[in-house]
């Protein structure tokens, strides 16, 4: 078993998830077989009951799991799907001691941080390692050196490394170089605090990653080494990039794969990027372009968006178009003609998931607009229950339609919850959760977007479809082109519209850069169709 751990410095979101994924695909280019783990050491179980707002999206496993977002950019650099136990938080590991500690595990032995708590963590990363049968495990801890959450983490990791041995573990430690002053100085003071304090609990690094807006000049290369008793080679520049997926070779340029496998005694072999080289160089063709409106309640913080924001990249990177999303935030939409307006000469509208009765009407009108106009529609969970809806009310006539989740006493409740929700109280994982078999109907345009009629999609709600009102639906247009085995509605499409489709489920967890997800692609193809010739929306059949 080998380890990289991967701890961040003097401030938080300097991208250390996108180092940790890169670091995985520089191995895996390689032909090494890794995984990541992330250590989230927040209270919380999983991040399923955190508000978007607070710590962006909530990332969904094929197993269920609600985990941080970063699992998903593990996903998207490296192309394999994790599961639940690689997301670990203090909240699971207090959990699984304290559960031991009621069973008598312990014997009558005190419980104590070290060594219970953090064997608990040893005994866990190795688990993981084992069952994913990779031969590298990334560990990346979240939060910043010196939080007093993350000790017990790191105190764990170093033990580890005691007692993994000499070359079997690489620390790499990612801080800020910030460039202050009139002359642009960059400043390594807060590098060598960081790299003092992880020393200061015996953690030694092995590589510093050093994040800033420009690259660092050779001179700062050596102090930071001098400074920090860190090899020259061993200190990388990392600047801003306008695209994360470069990142792998801004680190392969600076022989990072070379030095790593050097540190672990693995095989350097030459490293495969075709096919990330060619989706990078596709992605900056930009010919062409698309205006994709994203509608939802938490557009001010774009992380809580973050796996559409990627899938869209991906999408640019197959069809080299450049993709302009605009935000429009569906609270205030109704009251904002001006962005009504440039809402209408949107190429595609996209409205995404959520919860809650917040900007509900919002996302409506916009599905309202998409529908009227013809403009290329996908409404993901929430924006699918919507359009539903908004169909009921218009095309249907029944202008008090609604979710229960809004409205629990509406006498259309086109949208009502679960059956297996009724009795639920608790919030934490009590969703229909995670990859479900969706079974899609031959010659509908989800099947042909697909291009099969069998998918597996990832799930993430309490409420559905109500059945009693698909007649209604089939006979104005809208059809039910997708459904669960168990025959829950999956996916609704407009037989009358260019493009316009609504999923239960999240497609947007699935893309990935060398394989966007195809309803993705297809949104973003009809909108380029519809700019070289707009389809007219047709008027449903006479007498529905
Ligand atoms: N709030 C809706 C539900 O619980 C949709 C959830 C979502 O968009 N993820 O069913």
């Amino acid at each position: 078993m080998k380890v990289i751990v991967v701890s961040g410095g003097v401030i938080s979101g300097l991208g250390k998830g996108i180092t940790t994924s890169s670091l995985g695909r520089l191995l895996k280019a390689r032909g090494i077989p890794v995984t990541i783990l992330k250590i989230d050491p927040y209270l919380n179980v999983d991040a399923g009951t955190m508000n978007p707002y607070q710590h962006g999206e909530v990332f969904v496993l094929d197993d269920g799991t609600e985990a941080d977002l970063d699992l998903g950019n593990y996903e998207r650099f490296l192309g394999q799907s994790l599961v639940g136990t690689h997301n670990l938080t203090t909240g699971k590991i207090y959990r699984s001691v304290i559960e031991k500690e009621r069973r008598g595990d312990y014997l009558g032995n005190t419980v104590q941080i070290i060594p219970h708590v953090t064997g608990e963590i040893k005994r866990t990363i190795r688990e993981v390692a084992q069952a994913s049968g990779a031969e590298v495990v990334l560990v990346e801890v979240g939060g910043t050196v010196g939080d007093i959450e993350s000790m017990p983490f790191l105190e764990a990791l170093r033990e580890l490394s005691y007692e993994l041995g000499e070359g079997h573990v690489a620390f790499v430690h990612t801080t800020l170089v910030p460039v202050v002053g009139p002359v642009g100085e960059a400043k390594t003071k807060p590098t060598q605090h960081s790299v003092r304090e992880l020393r200061a609990i015996g953690i030694r690094p092995t590589m510093i990653i050093a994040r800033g807006p420009t690259p660092l000049a050779p001179d700062i290369k050596a102090k930071i080494s001098l400074f920090c008793d860190v090899a020259p080679e061993a200190v990388i520049s990392v600047p801003d990039q306008s695209i994360i997926y470069e990142v792998p070779l801004v680190l392969e340029a600076q022989g990072v794969g070379t030095h790593l496998t050097r540190l672990l005694g693995l095989p350097d072999r030459e490293p495969d990027y075709a096919a990330w080289k060619e989706f990078l160089a596709t992605y900056r063709r930009e010919e062409g372009s698309v205006e994709v409106a994203v509608v939802g309640k938490y557009t001010d913080l774009r992380d809580a968006y973050l796996s559409h924001i990627e899938a869209f990249h991906h999408v640019q990177g197959r069809l080299g178009c450049a993709i302009r999303l605009q935000w429009y935030d569906a609270e205030d939409l109704p009251r904002n003609p001006g962005a009504l307006g440039r809402l209408k000469r949107s190429d595609a509208i996209l409205v995404p998931g959520g919860f809650g009765t917040r900007g509900v009407e919002g996302k409506a009108q916009a599905i309202e607009i998409a529908r009227t106009d013809g403009i290329p529609f996908l409404g993901i969970c929430y924006g699918f229950q919507m359009a539903a809806v908004e169909f009921a009310r218009h095309a249907l006539n029944l202008p008090s339609a609604n979710t229960t989740e809004v409205d629990p006493h509406t006498p259309d409740p086109v949208v009502c919850l679960l059956e297996e929700q009724k009795a639920l109280t608790g919030l934490g994982g009590t969703m229909r959760l995670g990859a479900q078999r969706v079974v899609l109907t031959e010659g509908s345009r989800v099947a042909h977007a697909y291009g099969r009629t069998e998918v597996w999609e990832r799930h993430r709600h309490r409420y559905e479809i109500n059945p009693s009102y698909l007649e209604r639906f089939r006979e104005h247009g809208l059809v039910v082109s997708g459904r669960a085995v168990d025959g829950r509605v999956e996916v609704l499409e407009l037989e009358t519209h260019p493009f316009f489709l609504g999923v239960q489920y999240h497609p947007e967890f699935l893309s990935r850069p060398e394989a966007p997800h195809p309803l993705f692609l297809e949104l973003v193809r009809a909108a380029l169709a519809r700019k070289e010739v707009p389809a007219p929306v047709v008027a449903p059949p006479a007498g529905a």
